[in-house]
């Protein structure tokens, strides 16, 4: 079967890795895809944009792909799914009804409201001033939120309560129609990719990821500069509050409202000093760089997982299979990200790092005569494993050193909340 994976990051080379690992894949298209999938055996880059889904029905129909994988939120939220199903295609993610669950945090509030799902006190506000007032009476820290897709940019974590003020000015006058405030959780961050079929919901196995940019979790927020999986913060006891406490009920909820969701539903969790998960947010696709971490664990092919839930037979499949031991995942970036950066810079190494037995998913790179050039901030996502966490981070780090380009910045202390 041939199938096309939407998107260009780290987490769709993971997916389009993956994918071929099964001898029923014949071959991955990816639109548009980096310089991995590049090169990338039985894989194939073509040069449409995400959102262009009258080039992409194209594509489906020219090359009898069966089945579309979904990557990044922002087709999703456009609509991708609606656009293709009524042409018999199989598509793996959400509809525009589902994908909401990402794209406005004040609905997904709503529905967690709703279902009793365990989350910070918030509350939406469509004007500054009465948020302003709330956030007085609240005090801080208090945290700020944009009600839509602002690619990591919409949320201020406001120490203070002048913070707070200035940042529903921001975002009112970014045009953001509502805004929601909520309350300041304290804990550890666990992200739970979980799959579903509109009927059945299986969770995969636990990631935690390193959002900052600097060593010991400082500075800026940036897309991800690490992850592992599975988190050792998460107990089986804890895993199944997480699926019964949050999971069905958010599937529920959604069944409720009669959205047929299909794809990956993400908790992002803060687990509070006193164990208890509470969502921070929910994405509507795969977490990236989680998903290099977790796919380079999972034993069963993922083309049936994913053929199970655009068939609504995730019920039948037997119990995911997972390889023993950790996945660690150190991003390597051009110098100066998340701000500005250069791009160009030629790529040495990789068949080294690979023979040192890590997975390297190309993330902000291209194919340029041969060369395999940086091309984007987050740029490679190097992917041991290891019969131990600490193990994996060895054998990660012994791929990372293997790799150079000019400027290249990463994290030395991926795990440190683990390992130490
Ligand atoms: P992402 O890039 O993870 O999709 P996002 O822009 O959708 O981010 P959230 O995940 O809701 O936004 O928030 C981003 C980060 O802000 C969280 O990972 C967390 O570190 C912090 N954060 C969000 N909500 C809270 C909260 N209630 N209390 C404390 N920190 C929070």
């Amino acid at each position: 079967m041939k199938v096309l994976v939407v998107g260009n990051g780290g987490r769709e080379h993971a997916l389009a890795w993956k994918l071929l690992q099964s001898d029923s894949v014949e071959k991955v298209f990816c639109t548009p895809g980096n310089g991995g999938t590049a090169v990338l055996e039985k894989c194939e880059n073509v040069a449409i944009a995400v959102d262009d889904f009258a080039s992409i029905l194209n594509l489906v129909q020219e090359k009898g792909i069966e089945l579309v994988v979904v990557g990044p939120e922002l087709p999703l939220s456009l609509g991708i799914a609606d656009y293709l199903q009524p042409h018999g295609v199989k598509v793996f993610g959400p509809k525009q009804d589902g994908a909401i669950i990402e794209a406005s945090k004040s609905w997904a509030k709503d529905l967690m409201v709703a279902g009793g799902i365990p989350t910070a006190k918030s509350a939406t506000f469509t004007s500054a001033s009465p948020a302003k007032e709330y956030i007085k009476k609240e005090g801080a820290p208090i945290v700020v939120k944009a009600d839509g897709l602002a690619a990591g940019k919409g949320v201020i974590v406001a120490m203070t309560e002048k913070e707070a003020l200035d940042a529903i000015d921001e975002l009112f006058a970014q045009d953001f129609a509502k805004v929601v405030v909520e309350e300041f959780l304290t804990g550890q961050e666990v992200s739970i990719l979980a799959l579903t079929d509109g009927n059945t919901i299986r969770p995969l196995i636990s990631a935690q990821d390193h959002k900052q940019i600097g060593e010991g979790d400082t500075g800026a927020n940036t897309g991800g500069m690490g992850a592992y999986a599975p988190t050792p913060l998460l107990d089986d006891n804890l895993s199944q509050r997480i699926t019964k406490e949050v999971l069905e009920p958010t599937l529920k909820q959604l069944q409720e409202k009669n959205i047929d969701y299909v794809g990956v539903l993400y908790a992002g969790l803060m687990i509070t000093p006193e164990g208890e998960p509470k969502v921070l947010e929910f994405n509507c696709r795969f977490g990236d760089p989680e998903t290099q971490a977790v796919l380079s664990m999972l034993k069963t092919p993922l083309i049936d997982i994913l053929l199970a839930c655009t068939e609504k037979r995730l019920a039948e499949l037997p119990p995911f299979e997972w390889h023993e031991g950790s996945a660690v995942c150190v991003v390597m970036a051009a110098g100066g990200y998340p701000s500005s950066y250069r791009k160009g810079d030629v790529i040495s190494g990789i068949p080294t790092a690979q023979e040192e037995g890590v997975m390297v998913f190309h993330a902000g790179t291209k194919l340029n005569n041969g060369q395999i050039l940086t091309d984007g901030g987050r740029v490679l996502g190097v992917t041991g494993r290891g019969s131990d966490f600490k193990d994996a981070i060895a054998s990660t780090y012994r791929g990372v050193a293997k790799i150079h380009f000019d400027n290249m910045y990463y994290r030395r202390d991926i795990g440190h909340r683990i390992s130490n």
